[in-house]
């Protein structure tokens, strides 16, 4: 998507070799707008999908997962990365490492947000070793929903947890595949 590819480009910053760091418009301060257009480009890639609920995890992609459920006309849940005092007994759980703090979180949904009439769309903003989106895959096949497919802001490439996830036969459609960053320099892979 060339709108969040020339947003990547003016305001991105590459720091220690493989993180890029995007949070004056998508995981920090918000480009709504920007938002909107992505939810959009989502809508259109999985038009005729029917999906009835949105699900991310906290806390990058829920400001994403909120614009597109407008688009779709459905709900967002996210999930939490720790089970709150008054959170429900019954919860589907998953444990998923995360790729930026090198911590792993267990990760909970509410049995009531997720059930087996769902067909859900899994968001979030970046994709690099897959561990995020196969925990939520997992909470989804908990739940006995149906997943109709994965949706990514920002998915590097030359890290493999989009080979993974397509391998699996999901659809996973990122907005902005960077296959390399080497030297500071984006090189994005052709649509
Ligand atoms: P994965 O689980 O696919 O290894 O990593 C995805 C998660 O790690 C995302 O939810 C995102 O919050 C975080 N993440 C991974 N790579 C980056 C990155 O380059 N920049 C930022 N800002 N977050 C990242």
């Amino acid at each position: 998507m060339k709108l969040l590819e020339d947003r990547i480009c003016s305001e991105g910053v590459v720091r220690n070799g493989d993180i890029l760091k995007v949070d004056s418009f998508l995981n920090h301060q918000m480009d709504v707008s920007l938002f909107r257009e992505m939810a959009r480009e989502w809508k259109r890639r999985f038009a005729g999908s029917e999906v009835t609920k949105i699900l991310t995890i906290e806390a990058s992609g829920i400001g994403l997962a909120c614009i597109a459920a407008e688009e779709f006309g459905c709900r967002a849940v996210f999930a939490k990365k720790t089970a709150g005092s008054n959170m429900d007994a019954e919860v589907f759980s998953t444990k998923i490492t995360s790729f930026t703090k090198g911590k792993v979180y267990d990760v909970v949904v509410s049995k009531r947000f997720l059930k087996p009439e769902d067909r859900v769309l899994i968001l979030d903003d970046f994709l690099a070793n897959g561990c995020a989106l196969l925990g939520l895959m997992d909470l989804v096949k908990q739940s006995g929903a149906t997943l109709v497919g994965c949706g990514i802001a920002i998915e590097k490439g030359f890290q493999d947890g989009g080979k993974r996830i397509r391998e699996m036969g999901v659809q996973l459609e990122s907005l902005a595949i960077i296959d390399s960053m080497e030297g500071g320099t984006l090189v994005f892979r052709e649509e």
